[in-house]
């Protein structure tokens, strides 16, 4: 805090320093009584800076450092580092400030007004933000790709998930060939996320549609795929549901683990217990993963015994070792153990145990966010699929 405290100060500092030369610079020829008022503010403005009373400071700046062409920069910049620090009310009074004077030209207002509406959205204030980000897009501002970028991210943060796409969709159209593919990604999101809350109304056509849509817009959507077959499997397609599901792999094989369950759950009810052990292991095969391993150890144990699915976790565990599996080791070990050995094993699965517990399943690759779920938008950065599942030892 101390730290952001000095560099803020240092900064406002620097951007006064560099207004009262610019302002001297343009009052040179202007009475010597109002240089000497001009100066008086700056050094009020500065002594208010030292002191840390960031209120005064700022009025001072505004007070004293004309918007002109020259100096827009470093108005604009004092907005955006009080924005940055949490002061929306301060950034929002310099943009203001900014956009109240007469002269500039039509992609400076825009510029002002985009870093303004930016300071709504931190204030919180998306009805006014969302209304300067259209007139952007409307005015077809050069800016209208980040007003755009905007827009996406207030109408997710307000699960308005069809004004999302639409937006996006105008995003997709500007960007051309140069379409990143996480806005791609976000759209496929967008339409998922309709597709749930049809489900929650029950109204399963169009949520068909929209997951259609979301395969149209990504055809590696995991998530498409996901709730596709829990639809199917709810209307007892256990041949379709389990079609999708084995698509999910070659979709994206991180992505194995939370197919797993209905999986599991699919084949019972076709009641085909050697398909879902030749599915496992074909999966085991080509993208070895803890849970496959542990899953496959079930199935053995469920049809041969513990000693089996004990025999084959170790042999796993020599290729690729693995905490998760070891616990799962210990577990069937303690069943048939007993006495000093017991304890021991007890000892080591509590020790593991707390291993586990300690480590997060899942990290986002953008931004490090960790946790033990997994979340399709990424709570630290608000990225579309970014979170995934950790591989390693003490990982999947
Ligand atoms: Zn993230």
């Amino acid at each position: 805090m101390m730290t952001q405290g000095l560099g803020l100060s240092l900064i406002l500092l620097l951007a006064v320093a560099a207004g009262f030369l610019l302002g001297w610079r343009f009052n040179q020829k202007r009475s010597n009584a109002f240089k000497q008022t001009f100066a008086h503010s700056y050094y009020r403005g500065m002594s208010y800076l030292l002191n840390e009373q960031m209120d005064n400071s700022v009025d001072k700046f505004i007070d004293s450092l004309e918007v002109t062409g020259e100096t827009l920069e470093i108005h604009l910049a004092l907005g955006n580092m009080m924005r940055r620090k949490g002061e929306a009310a301060k950034a929002i009074k310099i943009h203001q400030n900014v956009l109240e004077r007469r002269g500039l030209t039509s992609k400076q207002h825009h510029e002002a007004q985009l870093e303004l509406a930016r300071d709504y959205v931190s204030a919180g204030l998306l009805d006014r933000a969302e209304s300067l980000f259209q007139e952007l897009i409307e005015l077809d501002s050069f800016y209208k790709s980040q007003a755009l970028e905007q827009l996406v991210e207030i109408y997710q943060d307000e699960k308005e998930w069809d004004k999302a796409i639409q937006s996006a969709n105008m995003l997709s159209r500007l960007k051309g060939d140069k379409e990143p593919r996480e806005l791609i990604v976000a759209k496929a999101h967008f339409c998922c996320e309709l597709a749930l809350q049809d489900i929650e109304r029950n109204d399963f056509e169009s949520a068909t549609q929209h997951l259609q849509q979301a395969v149209a817009f990504d055809k590696n959507s995991v998530r498409a795929s996901l709730i596709n077959a829990e639809l199917a499997y709810r209307n007892s397609d256990y041949e379709t549901a389990l079609a999708l599901l084995k698509m999910i792999p070659q979709q994206d094989p991180e992505r194995i683990n939370i197919t797993l369950p209905l999986l599991c759950d699919v084949y019972e009810k076709l009641g085909d217990s050697d398909g879902l052990q030749e599915t496992l292991k074909e999966w085991l095969e080509r993208y070895p993963t803890n849970q496959l391993v542990i899953r496959l150890a079930d199935k053995i144990r469920a049809t041969r015994d513990d000693y089996a699915a004990a025999d084959f976790i170790a042999e796993q565990l020599k290729r690729k070792p693995s905490i998760k599996a070891l616990n799962r080791l210990v577990e069937l070990h303690l069943l048939h153990s007993e006495g000093k050995a017991k304890e021991n094993l007890q000892l080591l699965k509590q020790l593991v145990d707390k291993v586990i517990a300690e480590k997060p399943a899942y990290h986002c690759v953008k931004c490090g966010f960790s946790g033990a779920h997994l979340h399709w938008l990424c709570p630290g950065c608000k990225t579309w699929g970014s979170v995934k599942i950790i591989k390693g030892v003490a990982g999947e």
